[in-house]
């Protein structure tokens, strides 16, 4: 087998298309009321750059904190290689606005044209350039459905890095293409627990027949990035610099909504999980209505079985069961919440990014619930109309749009853009089961 060999971090001095952004976008800079900060578990006090530094690198600690500069320079190592993808296109959906009879001007916002299929290398890559630059050679994480898992195996890849990652046994066993995946570009996969660590020793040994859980799954990658050398820990989404790096989306769009003849995004529909594509999407266009008065409308969309924002509490909260991370004031439904099994994976997290929770709280965005049987429908109206299979966390975020215009809300002419974060082709059996036997 091929092992991962390190590799330079210098740029290759490519040319790169000008519609990437050149800066992440910090929203920060431009809120009028300051987000609360995470707190240390034990002391309760905000956190420093010091109690993140077992498992984070340097660079890293210094976004997750940074609360002033508006723009952050992506290096140009990650604009390469964000240009293998990049940018990704804002499709005018024409066919599927001829199915609804409406006059609004619908565009899909598309990440599924990533690698591995999702928004979710847009962090990944960063993540892994910044721990390399910092002299870190492995980053564990956990993984539930596997599209983080996947896509930090392929970032890590592709700076010389391994990534190691642990997976949910239920979906370890159950999705085996994404564990396939992580190895095809050298990523180590374990089940979770697993016997690699103390944490999934103990848990093994008191429930050997465990599905395991996402919780079990980070403290098992967090205690192997706490006690080796050279090894980090990776997040896929929720805290803030993860949002940060997704803000290449919404700025692109801002690009291509002008270049396609465009004033600006009327109304924007979005998935939220932990938070990170909405957020990517869409904190561009809140900072943009900040500063220029403009009044671009974003709705967040979420699972009617995991509804933290439309039906959570707005408080400190652990990021795991173990109650090992810091303490986030966010929209959660308790670290103990265990959705019922849904189809979206990636949205079934118990809480809601700090940074879309402040800005859900200050009335900066507006969020709804849809149920899964309504998110595939409309899921299957996108697929037949655009050809693009939608991932099934993506289809809220039609689900929501859908409903707008079909209760007659929109306007003629109003642009409404979809963020599309992924696409479904590694979820089909989803479909398969959403179709039922006739297919129809
Ligand atoms: C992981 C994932 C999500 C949910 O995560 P966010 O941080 O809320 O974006 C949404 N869509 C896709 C395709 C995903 O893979």
């Amino acid at each position: 087998m091929a092992n991962i060999a390190p590799r330079s971090l210098e740029p290759l001095h490519q040319q790169v298309s000008a519609i990437i952004p050149t800066h992440w976008y910090n929203l920060h800079a431009d809120l009028p009321e300051p987000v609360p900060p995470h707190l240390h578990p034990g002391t309760q006090q905000p956190v420093q750059a010091q109690d993140l530094a077992a498992i984070f690198p340097p660079h890293l600690i210094e976004q997750e904190l940074n609360t002033t500069d508006r723009y952050i320079e992506i290096p140009q190592t990650v604009r390469e290689i964000y240009s293998n993808w990049r940018p990704a296109p804002l499709i005018r959906a024409g066919n599927l606005e001829r199915e609804l009879k409406t006059k609004a001007h619908i565009y899909l916002k598309y990440e599924g044209v990533s690698p591995t299929g999702s928004h979710k290398p847009n962090s990944a890559v960063a993540q892994a350039y910044f721990n390399s630059l910092d002299g870190f050679h492995t980053l564990t994480t956990e993984t539930g459905a596997g599209q983080w898992g996947a896509s930090l195996s392929m970032a890590c890849a592709l700076l010389g890095m391994t990534a190691e990652v642990w997976q949910v046994r239920a979906s370890y066993e159950s999705k085996p293409y994404r564990q396939m995946q992580m190895r095809t570009y050298g990523g180590i996969c374990h089940s979770s627990p697993s016997d690699k660590t103390a944490a999934g020793r103990a848990i093994l040994e008191q429930d050997p027949d465990t599905p395991g859980s996402l919780g079990m799954a980070i403290s098992e990658a967090v205690e192997a990035a706490a006690t080796q050398e050279g090894v980090n820990y990776a997040l896929g989404s929720v805290l803030n610099h993860v949002l940060l790096h997704q803000t290449v989306i919404g700025q692109e769009a801002m690009l291509q909504l002008e270049k396609a003849g465009e004033a600006n995004a009327d109304t924007i529909f979005a998935c939220a999980g932990g938070g990170s594509n909405l957020a990517g999407l869409t904190f561009p266009f809140i900072g943009k209505n900040l500063r220029e008065g403009t009044n671009t409308r974003i709705v967040a969309c979420e699972p009617a079985a995991c509804p933290s924002m439309t039906r959570g509490d707005y408080t400190y909260d652990h990021g795991d069961i173990a109650g090992l991370t810091p303490l986030l004031k966010m929209y959660s439904l308790g670290k103990d919440f265990v959705p019922d099994p849904i189809h979206a994976g990636g949205l079934r997290y118990h809480g809601m990014a700090p940074m879309v929770s402040h800005a859900y709280h200050q009335g900066l965005l507006e969020a709804r619930a849809y149920p899964q049987e309504q998110t595939f429908a409309d899921g299957l109206v996108v697929a037949r109309t655009e050809g693009i299979i939608p991932a099934p966390e993506s289809t809220h975020a039609v689900a929501g749009a859908l409903d707008y215009i079909r209760s007659g809300e929109a306007r003629d002419g109003e642009v409404i853009v979809i963020g599309l974060s992924g696409n479904g082709v590694l979820d089909l059996p989803a479909y398969g089961t959403a179709l039922g036997n006739d297919g129809q």
